[in-house]
């Protein structure tokens, strides 16, 4: 009796150990610690060295532009809920390496008076996935500001980790940067030249591995269709873009995924792609609500946008590698 008292007192002491260190390090709403990955300009899943080795053929789902509360003006967010479900359960069904979000997850900003109701139910629906498969998200001008600061980045990070940061997956360097800044860096400049220095590491980083490919993730696309188009609201100035670009594409950058257009857009820097994906969320073209499709082969890649209600049921990644 005695004994089993002891046990009991040292089993609820050990209890509440374990669950203080984790909340130590977890937001609130993130039971699974899954919105918790992009730390150290890293994310944990994928740290091991011998993610920056060729493991064969993979796929991955590239989504945009969740951005609860867009269709409503912030009133509600019924749709985007929805249509996020039934992306989860494509996910799920689907089983990529990994799903990356490519930013505006939420219509409202930080301290909007509708953002934490957002953000909640965000990590409610994407909390559905599978724990075996890897939730990427990227910052989007809606989550940071058009205009963002250390303040509003701050707040980002406490619910969903860096705002740029790199990762290896089976011998491919993924880059996600914040576009914001490079879209206007007057509230963050510091940001801005920290991101830059540590892009120019990570560049060099992938090149000195020999990366099979490397992808750069962002919300903003660089450019829709051509490099050199004028400045508009759904690029990177010329100012920024141009020297960015070149840097890409001196390093070997084999495509770009970015969304904030709300359709589908392609373009070319050289042999580098620009691919621009379509809104999760409220469309504002023709492309309906969906998400891409991204196979990974050890030389070439495919993508393909999928309307949510034309998503296939499996990928069979045998077909292309079996070519001879
Ligand atoms: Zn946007």
């Amino acid at each position: 009796m005695q004994t089993h008292r002891v046990l009991t007192g040292v089993l609820a002491a050990a209890t509440v150990i374990v669950l203080s260190a984790c909340q130590a390090d977890e937001p609130p709403n993130d039971v699974n610690g899954r919105f918790t990955q992009a730390r150290s300009r890293t994310f944990r899943t994928f740290a091991e060295k011998s993610q920056q080795t060729w493991q064969g053929p993979y796929f991955f789902l590239q989504l945009a532009d969740t951005q609860y509360g867009m269709f409503s003006g912030n009133k509600g967010f019924e749709q985007e809920a929805a249509l996020s479900q039934q992306a989860v359960e494509h996910i799920n069904r689907l089983r990529p390496r990994y799903v990356i979000v490519c930013g505006d997850l939420t219509h409202a900003t930080p301290g909007h008076a509708r953002y934490d109701a957002q953000v909640k139910q965000y990590k409610q629906d994407f909390s559905a996935i599978h724990d075996d498969i890897p939730l990427v998200c990227v910052c989007g001008n809606h989550d940071i500001g058009g205009r963002p600061t250390a303040t509003s980045i701050a707040s980002y990070t406490q619910n969903f980790g860096d705002d740029y940061f790199g990762f290896w997956v089976g011998g491919v360097c993924n880059i996600v940067l914040n576009s914001s800044v490079l879209k206007d860096p007057t509230g963050a400049p510091e940001v801005l030249d920290a991101q830059q220095n540590w892009l120019e590491q990570q560049l060099a980083a992938a090149q000195e591995a020999r990366a099979k490919h490397i992808f750069v993730f962002q919300h903003h696309p660089l450019f829709l269709t051509e490099q050199d188009e004028p400045d508009q609201y759904f690029n990177i100035p010329l100012a920024r873009r141009t020297p960015l670009l070149e840097e890409l594409k001196q390093a070997g950058v084999r495509a770009v995924f970015a969304g904030h257009y709300h359709r589908n857009a392609y373009g070319r820097a050289g042999a580098m792609e620009m691919i621009t994906t379509g809104p999760v969320g409220r469309p504002l073209g023709k492309d309906p609500s969906g998400f891409r499709i991204v196979t990974v082969h050890e030389t070439k890649i495919q993508h393909q946008y999928y309307g949510m209600d034309d998503v296939p049921q499996t990928i069979d990644l045998t077909e292309t590698t079996n070519v001879q």
